[in-house]
């Protein structure tokens, strides 16, 4: 079978795992992971950033860190993984759902604002949604398969509204707006080191940011709210923490960060150049403020009969491909969000097609899928 996204543990990650087994430093105190936290900060060009236990973990301490709190709002898009909103749910929050723009399938900052506008008042600095009274706490923008959102554009409706920026950069770690390294593009950055991600941990995450407070209090909610080494807690924590196993696997993997990034973008030309010529079929999205770190690669079919045909079909072939997000405004816990027209990401979703993305796949393995794909369709 080539699998859509298999990690790659073919560097030093055993060696390093055997390691934290030899010296007993398997829990969440270690070298590996003070190196880790050290390596994200490097390849994000940040001053700060913590570790934590996944991804989502990382979206709600940034969330909490940020001030978010209880009947709050928080701006999402609807086009995402559902953590992004399960987090917000953490919080005891809930996500306003806003529409993706059709050349990026990112948060369309033109919606965001013109939903602000309508349904939100400021009152002495801070912002209320008219219909409910509630406060509106963030907004939290998603780069999605690597690529990150217009945030020249997002960032000044968050200045003109005083909302900080989470950025839930879950699989684009490496990626560039506007030339710029998007580890400091936001007020925090939050990555997935999930298994199918570029970058793995097994399981895991990270927040990273230039704001040293913002980083301090993440990390002090993520360790139960620790203070010293008595059991004295501050606040109501969380045991959020990355082990050094997860650690250990990740420094393994960020020495090959630029191998893999690289890889990716690859496969990506691969599949664009097979299939440009190709009728009925379009590419994914490319836009001039980014340089995505292209997590997937795939198709856009022109409906979803068609993407689920090719997936069942692949299949007998030992090819996996997928469907991708359900947005988060057809899913059941989020029926009765609040929310902007959806048009774009209606007429989006259903017709993605994520083909085979490993960073370990072989030109052989790529041409099969090609021809497999092109003969298939
Ligand atoms: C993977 C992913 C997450 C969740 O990360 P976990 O580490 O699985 O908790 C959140 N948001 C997006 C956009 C993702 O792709």
């Amino acid at each position: 079978m080539i699998y859509l996204a298999e990690p790659n543990l073919s560097g030093n990650e055993k060696k390093y795992l055997n390691q934290c087994i030899d010296t007993t430093f398997v829990s969440s105190v270690g070298e590996f992971v003070t190196r880790f936290e050290e390596d994200i900060c490097k390849v994000s060009e940040v001053k700060y950033g913590t570790a934590v236990s996944s991804g989502t973990a990382g979206l709600h301490m940034a969330l909490r860190a940020c001030g978010v709190g209880r009947d709050e709002l928080v701006c999402i898009p609807t086009f995402t993984f559902i953590a992004t909103a399960n987090a917000v749910m953490h919080c005891g929050a809930e996500p306003w759902l806003i529409d993706i723009d059709v050349k990026s399938w990112t948060m369309n900052p033109e919606v965001l604002e013109e939903e602000l506008l309508k349904k939100a008042y400021i009152r002495e600095g801070k912002v209320f949604h008219k219909a409910s009274g509630r406060r509106v706490g963030a907004i939290m923008p998603v780069y999605t398969l690597g690529m990150p959102a217009d945030m020249d554009e997002i960032n000044r409706i968050a200045d003109r509204y005083n909302l900080p920026v989470i950025a839930d950069a879950a699989a684009a770690i490496g990626a560039r707006y506007k030339g710029e390294n998007i580890g400091g593009i936001a007020n925090a950055t939050v990555y997935s080191f999930n298994g199918n991600k570029t970058i793995t941990c097994g399981g895991g995450g990270a927040i990273v940011s230039n704001q040293e407070r913002l980083i301090k209090l993440a990390k002090h909610l993520a360790t139960t709210a620790r203070c010293g080494i008595a059991y004295d807690h501050d606040m109501v924590g969380y045991n959020y923490r990355m082990t050094n196993l997860q650690a250990a696997v990740g420094c393994a993997q960020l020495e090959r960060v630029e191998e893999f990034l690289l890889k990716k973008k690859y496969i990506r030309n691969f599949y664009n150049q097979s299939f440009r010529q190709v009728e009925d079929v379009l590419l994914f999205p490319e836009v001039k403020w980014a340089d995505s770190a292209c997590w997937f690669s795939g198709l856009v079919l022109s409906d979803s009969c068609k993407v689920k045909k090719l997936c069942e079909a692949l299949k007998e072939k030992g090819i996996e491909a997928k469907a991708f997000w359900k947005p988060i405004h057809l899913q059941k816990p989020y029926l009765q969000a609040e929310r902007s027209d959806m048009t774009i990401s209606e007429k989006t979703w259903d017709r993605i097609i994520t083909l085979p993305s490993s960073t370990g796949i072989t030109e052989t393995e790529l041409e099969y899928v090609v021809s497999s794909v092109k003969e298939l369709l």
